[in-house]
């Protein structure tokens, strides 16, 4: 039983007391990290300089440059042998980030997980298919100690192989499954081809969506090809992985474990705090992971605190839908755009199917946007004339969203590209240009 009511419905002031009495054991677990250890020093920062959670803005952010720089034991408190586990991105963009884990950090994470999965409405009863790859990346074996440490019967199903899901969801009546929401819009296709109905083929009733940014109008969907509740999960390596922030049964944003972190949202060109309720970085701060706390941590990921209490009696502060990395928004002539934006378009329209592709270029010396979308298959029947219809709607609805005119080309259902982890949205051949014209 993961419903652990004192610390979730915990009385504000008491949370607060809570947060500051681990700040203090996180700064002095920190302190013994090369890293930190030099951090503390420069700032003549002690456990003592910390009375109330305010006073944290003492202490400098901590940048995913400072992982780097430091990989990869940079940030280690402890000696090796006390390290069980690390999780480290691909690193495509530089050296990988890794986070180490030790026993502790391991057992803390699984009972996030599982009080996160309750949170959410999964009980041990459930039959849990966790649709998502076990390595390096956090969404495996991260779910699947919470969903072991909360009691379900799990099938560690690991990601792909579409037909493979399908046939273990039938075999064992899975009721409720973890996977990335651009996976999941494939899969139902899948379903489809096969002649089956995951509404009335299934015994799914739960869906735990996460690990990328994705809009209302596409979790409604996939509630509506699952025929389930989809609750969103959101969480990142460096604070363990999933867990760190999940939506109860009102689906009205995330609570974040405050007992586990300290939030933060701030301006990321001015890092100051935001007023309450607005937009801006998540900064994060661990409370309860020893071999490798992170301080003040800017995540980049752009959100804010949903203000008020919520229906279903938690205290824990809710974050909205996070609508994506700072590093996600691109400029095309003069606009700043978010992918999100024009999924928020696309999900709306009921003719668009599962899967759209941005790609900006340049063409006759002009930057470009164009939306590739994918339309269901009934309406791609070659009727032109209907087509170039659909063209023009999605053309003027996104220009009125983004302020700027893409060029929308319709595509077959399953025509672009699948990548095998977190969705691609945009493609930006701009830079390859550039670099390639550089390179001549
Ligand atoms: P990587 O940075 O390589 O993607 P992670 O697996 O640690 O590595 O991913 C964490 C990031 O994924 C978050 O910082 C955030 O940008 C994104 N993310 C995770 N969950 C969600 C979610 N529910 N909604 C939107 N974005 C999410
Ligand atoms: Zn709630």
């Amino acid at each position: 039983m993961y419903w652990e009511k004192d610390i979730e419905t915990s009385d504000r002031r008491e949370l607060e007391k809570l947060q500051v009495q681990r700040l203090k054991k996180t700064i002095e677990y920190a302190g013994r990290s090369p890293f930190y250890g030099n951090v503390f020093k420069q700032n003549g920062i002690t456990p003592e300089s910390f009375r109330s959670i305010a006073d944290i803005r003492k202490l400098p952010f901590t940048t995913k440059q400072d992982l780097r720089d430091n990989f990869p034991y940079g940030f280690l408190t402890l000696p090796k042998k006390e390290i069980i586990r690390l999780h480290s991105s691909s690193g495509t963009t530089g050296n990988p980030t890794v986070i180490f884990h030790n026993r502790h950090d391991i057992n803390s994470w699984a009972n996030l997980m599982a009080r996160s999965l309750y949170c959410a409405g999964i009980r041990d009863t459930d039959v849990f298919q966790n649709i998502c790859g076990y390595g390096l990346f956090t969404g495996g074996l991260g779910f699947q100690y919470g969903i072991e440490r909360l009691g379900c019967l799990s099938i560690p199903a690991g990601a792909g192989n579409s037909q493979r899901q399908i046939k273990l969801m039938l075999d064992y009546g899975t009721t409720a499954a973890h996977a990335i929401p651009s996976y999941l819009t494939r899969l139902y296709e899948v379903f489809q081809a096969e002649g089956l109905d995951p509404k009335k083929d299934t015994q799914l009733k739960t869906l735990v969506i996460g690990a990328e940014p994705h809009t209302e109008e596409q979790r409604r969907r996939i509630e509506e090809m699952f025929g389930v509740k989809a609750y969103n999960s959101f969480g990142l390596s460096e604070m363990n992985g999933p867990g760190v922030a999940f939506e109860c049964q009102y689906q009205n944003g995330l609570h974040i474990w405050e007992d586990c972190y300290i939030v933060e949202i701030i301006d990321p060109e001015t890092l100051l705090p935001v007023p309450d309720g607005e937009t801006g970085e998540l900064v994060m701060t661990t409370l309860d992971r020893e071999a490798m706390p992170l301080i003040r941590y800017r995540t980049r990921d752009l959100t804010r605190i949903i203000p008020g209490p919520c229906a279903c009696g938690r205290t824990h502060a809710r974050l909205d839908r996070i609508t994506g990395r700072s590093d996600d928004m691109f400029i095309i002539k003069g606009c700043n755009v978010f992918p999100m934006q024009i999924e928020g378009v696309l999900m709306k329209i009921p003719e668009v199917g599962s899967d759209y592709l941005i790609t900006l270029e340049t063409i006759n010396g002009n930057d470009e946007m164009i939306v590739e979308v994918e339309v269901k298959k009934d309406w791609f029947n070659g009727d032109i004339s209907k087509l170039d219809k659909l063209t023009r709607v999605i053309t003027n609805q996104i220009r009125d969203e983004v302020l700027t005119k893409p060029i929308v080309k319709l595509v077959e259902p399953g025509s672009l590209p699948k990548s095998e982890g977190k969705a691609v949205r945009v493609k930006d051949l701009r830079q390859a240009l550039q670099i390639s014209n550089y390179q001549h």
